[in-house]
């Protein structure tokens, strides 16, 4: 039977795949350490679970309105303007299933075929894959480890032609969890306005920032009317499976993607939405809680890693990735690329990381390798997967 020829354009998560490796490593008794997962190891806050349970016993099993119940609109858009300085209304905001679909109707709503989207690379690979799917050109704009894994403000601005229609970020990143300054932010907005571009910024961390305070672009002055902000449930409140995120756009393009939900999923799970306004509104402590761990095991990480020969690593600002240089293991160890490097980990050491090629193809004139390792893992289990690597690297 006939496939669409459009399939062939849409990419995917390969990380899935990785994932998938090792759970049947780990079913056949493998005891397996993963690095590979992009959650966080912590159950959803107990206040989040039974404010779900009453919504669900207090009849939220219907449909709801397309672009979200008014309740979690309410405080999507107080909690946006207190996080990010702006003044947000209910009607700014679209809840969707998981924050990923504001990645997609977010795209698909302001990009024609043929337009240029500049998006980071290294990074979350569904940005690549969409903007292919609709038949518009991904531009990769390099992340550099000497820069922290930030960008070139030249290669930015040479990066940008009569094509370009937005600018994608997404700080704190996935996967290397560099964090972008005001001056970055600054140089973005102010280009994106000279140039008349959308700016299209993926803050899902933004609960993640460890070493100062986080900062949209939306608040920059003249930057609301052009960003889709995309934030969400999943990272910060441990809610990966409970599916919900949400946008926020101006009214007019908010619309247009409450639309495209009605035409795709017609709705968020409604008791999904009510723990929701409970995350946002009810005790905070075991998301903070959880998030001062995460910062605890980011120094742990960070100091082990150094100390294997042939592997260097960044201390990265945010979210709960490292993202190290494994050249010279690789070289070590004769192995062609951090492919390889993941299997050999996977296959000699137990140990599951992500090649930094999981997050997009190298970029021109890059030599260096890197894998990704999510610190979403006890610090028991850090501890020893990290004393695997260095007894496979330093065999
Ligand atoms: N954006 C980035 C950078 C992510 O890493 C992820 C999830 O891994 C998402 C968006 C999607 O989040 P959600 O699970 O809420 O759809």
């Amino acid at each position: 039977m006939q496939i669409a020829q459009r399939m062939n354009l849409l990419g995917t998560e390969t990380a899935f795949e990785v994932l998938a490796e090792v759970n049947k490593l780990k079913a056949s008794g493998k005891d397996i350490i993963s690095f590979a997962i992009g959650e966080p190891d912590f159950d959803t806050p107990s206040n989040i679970i039974d404010a779900g349970i009453k919504a669900l016993k207090g009849g939220y099993t219907h449909y709801g309105p397309s672009a979200g119940l008014l309740p979690i609109r309410e405080s999507i858009a107080r909690y946006v303007s207190n996080s990010r300085g702006i003044k947000v209304d209910p009607e700014e905001v679209i809840v969707t299933p998981g924050a990923k679909p504001i990645i997609f109707f977010g795209i698909l709503s302001c990009i024609n075929e043929g337009d240029e989207v500049i998006y980071p690379n290294p990074g979350f690979p569904i940005y690549e894959s969409v903007i292919n799917f609709i038949g518009a050109k991904p531009v990769p704009l390099p992340l550099l480890e000497e820069k922290d894994f930030r960008f070139d403000v030249e290669m930015l601005k040479e990066k940008i032609t009569k094509r370009t229609r937005m600018i994608i970020i997404n700080s704190p990143q996935n996967p290397t969890g560099g964090v972008l300054t005001e001056d970055d932010l600054k140089i973005i907005a102010d280009l994106a306005i000279e140039n008349d571009l959308w700016v299209f910024s993926d803050e899902i961390y933004c609960n993640m920032v460890y070493d100062g305070k986080f900062k949209s672009i939306s608040s920059l002055p003249g930057m609301k009317e052009r960003t889709i902000l995309l934030d969400g449930f999943s990272k910060t409140y441990a809610m990966t499976g409970w599916r919900l995120g949400f946008g926020v756009t101006n009214t007019e393009l908010a619309t247009h993607i409450a639309r495209l939900e009605t035409n795709s999923v017609s709705c968020t799970s409604t008791f999904t939405q009510m723990a929701g306004v409970e995350a946002l509104e009810g005790l905070q402590d075991e998301s903070k809680a959880m998030i001062k761990e995460f910062k605890a095991r980011r120094y742990l990480i960070v100091e082990e890693l150094n100390k294997i020969d042939g592997i260097t690593c960044k201390n990265p600002g945010g979210a709960f990735y490292v993202f190290p240089n494994v050249t010279e293991a690789c070289k070590k160890l004769n192995l062609k690329n951090s492919k390889e490097f993941q299997q050999y980990l996977l296959y000699k050491a137990d140990v599951a990381v992500l090649a930094g090629t999981c997050f997009g193809r190298k970029n021109e004139e890059e030599d260096q390798e890197y894998v990704r390792l999510s610190y979403a893992a006890s610090r028991e289990n850090i501890r020893e997967g990290v004393r695997r690597i260095k007894e496979a690297v330093e065999k």
